[in-house]
């Protein structure tokens, strides 16, 4: 079985599978898959910043998992390798060029890169309603688009997540002014980029 989509991860945490879906997800995750059930603590997380924001109390589904994951029911994850990506372009630090083509366009163009992968993004400003368009790609590979699983937390501890499609594409829509850490969960490890900047126009 294929390592299961964010969607189906998402839909599991807030019980809405078939009793055969939710099975084989338990099936892959006690398979031992490290990278699901990383990935579900990271969800699962993502929900519980989400709740924490509405003071709703959790869905009784993420409660028993949360339960579960303490009993040790799933193998805890091993110790992970985080790399900080490196900023080597940035069309904030072009101003002059595109002053002199007097560009309307205020999207901020960026390109970091790793040991693995080259990532591309695009801000978007807004008043508080920021959008982030990016691009995984893998330097490894001529076929170049990396699966990756993505997650954005600012310093109060929202956290959201999404996953690339098969281009290596993400985007993140109605993000709040805020500093934050836009990190990637690949097969064989984790990528950060700190410190992101969403200003007000
Ligand atoms: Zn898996």
């Amino acid at each position: 079985m294929a390592h299961l989509k964010y969607e189906t991860l998402l839909n599991y945490l807030e019980n809405r599978l078939s009793v055969e879906e939710r099975s084989e997800v338990d099936a892959h995750l006690v398979g031992p898959c490290q990278r699901c059930h990383r990935r579900l603590i990271l969800l699962r997380a993502v929900l519980d910043s989400v709740t924490n924001d509405r003071t709703v109390a959790p869905p009784t589904a993420v409660l028993k998992l949360a339960v579960e994951l303490r009993q040790g029911r799933y193998p805890q994850p091993k110790f992970w390798n985080r790399v900080i990506a490196v900023l080597s372009f940035d069309s904030h630090l072009q101003l002059s060029s595109a002053a002199t083509r007097g560009g309307t366009t205020r999207t901020r163009q960026m390109l970091f890169t790793a040991e693995q992968v080259d990532i591309d993004l695009k801000i978007k400003p807004g008043r508080e309603d920021h959008e982030l368009l990016g691009q995984v790609l893998d330097i490894r590979q001529s076929t170049g688009f990396l699966p990756a699983f993505v997650s954005l937390q600012n310093n109060e501890g929202q956290q959201r997540a999404t996953e690339t499609d098969s281009l290596g594409q993400f985007a993140f829509h109605g993000i709040t002014s805020g500093t934050y850490d836009l990190v990637f969960d690949l097969d064989d490890q984790e990528i950060a980029i700190t410190g992101l900047e969403f200003q007000d126009e």
